[in-house]
């Protein structure tokens, strides 16, 4: 057995194992930042496109390292996913942002609609609907101006199941919008038995809105399609006034970008807001 262990000890390389341990210490210190809350969520508005208005905003997580400085989520998120931490993450954002929100409803800014992303992990625990209904309850916070953004992924991990869990969601009045649309690869046939409100074109396809002919076919056929199922769409990654323009032709129904804004703390997104109604 000693011997075998030896042996294995050659298939790693140096590399690999610094890279183990480095994993395992980011590991221990995330599973510390959640005993600690050391995650901070920004928040990036989405502009209705016929009101003009800011109507919502998307929760987005960073990690507020004690050495490191603030981590975007492609740091820290896709071992969270590994280790099933995200569940804890997610979890610690659903209820801060909730609160948040809850903030903004109380100070008269208008109906602004909070979206929070779920990840798979969560969905698999079983106990979404009790966590979700235990934050609305203990927030205060009318289910209408909750969102959740989800992926075809997530909803395709075990189809029927998730699907009635949706319907229980919606069934309290929360909206549903499926996150980063165009990038998975599920039949077009399961998109109408979604339970869904909402279409979240991906910002791979608005990038190049302005140069790319195949990339503002998809955008429109999107578009066209998710009318016709009663859905409304959502751009992401707008950054630019022609990409805008062109969204506004094509009929999409709101942006969310760095035009608008970045993701911001959330006394930032409260000024924009407390000027749009003065505006
Ligand atoms: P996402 O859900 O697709 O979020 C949109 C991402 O696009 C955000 O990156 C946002 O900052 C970025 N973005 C928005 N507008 C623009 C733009 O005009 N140009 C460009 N280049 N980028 C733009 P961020 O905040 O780094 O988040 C990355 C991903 O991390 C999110 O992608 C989401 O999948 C994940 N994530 C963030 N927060 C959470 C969370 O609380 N829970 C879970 N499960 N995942 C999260
Ligand atoms: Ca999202
Ligand atoms: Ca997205
Ligand atoms: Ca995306």
């Amino acid at each position: 057995a000693k011997r075998a262990g030896g042996n294995n000890f050659q298939f790693y390389s140096s590399d690999m194992r610094v890279a183990s341990v480095e994993q395992l210490a980011l590991e221990t210190s995330l599973r510390k930042a959640i005993f600690k809350n050391e995650f901070v969520v920004h928040y990036q508005p989405k502009m209705d496109l016929a009101r003009n208005r800011i109507t919502s905003a998307e929760a987005l997580v960073r990690w507020q390292h004690p050495t490191m400085g603030l981590l975007p989520p492609k740091d820290f998120i896709p071992l969270a996913e590994e280790t099933g931490l995200i569940s804890a993450i997610g979890e610690l954002v659903l209820e801060r942002s909730c609160r948040q929100a809850m903030q903004w409803h109380e100070r008269g800014l208008g109906d602004i609609c909070i979206s929070v992303n779920l990840s798979a992990h969560q969905f698999r625990k079983g106990n979404v609907l009790e966590i979700i209904d235990r934050v609305l309850r203990t927030t205060g916070l009318p289910a209408q101006l909750l969102e959740l953004e989800l992926t075809e992924s997530l909803i395709m991990e075990d189809l029927d199941k998730n699907i009635a869990l949706l319907r229980e969601l919606r069934a309290r009045g929360i909206s549903l919008s499926l996150d980063d649309f165009g990038t998975g690869y599920s039949s077009l046939s399961y998109l109408k038995r979604f339970p869904i409100d909402t279409l979240k074109i991906d910002r791979s396809f608005i990038t190049e809105l302005d140069q790319n002919q195949d990339d503002a076919a998809i955008t429109r056929a999107i578009i066209d399609m998710a009318h016709s199922l009663n859905l409304r769409v959502v751009a992401e990654g707008v950054e630019t006034e022609s990409h805008l323009e062109i969204l506004r032709d094509m009929g999409c129904d709101s942006i969310q970008g760095f035009l608008v804004s970045r993701p911001v703390p959330a006394p930032e997104l409260l000024a924009l807001l407390e000027t749009q109604r003065q505006a």
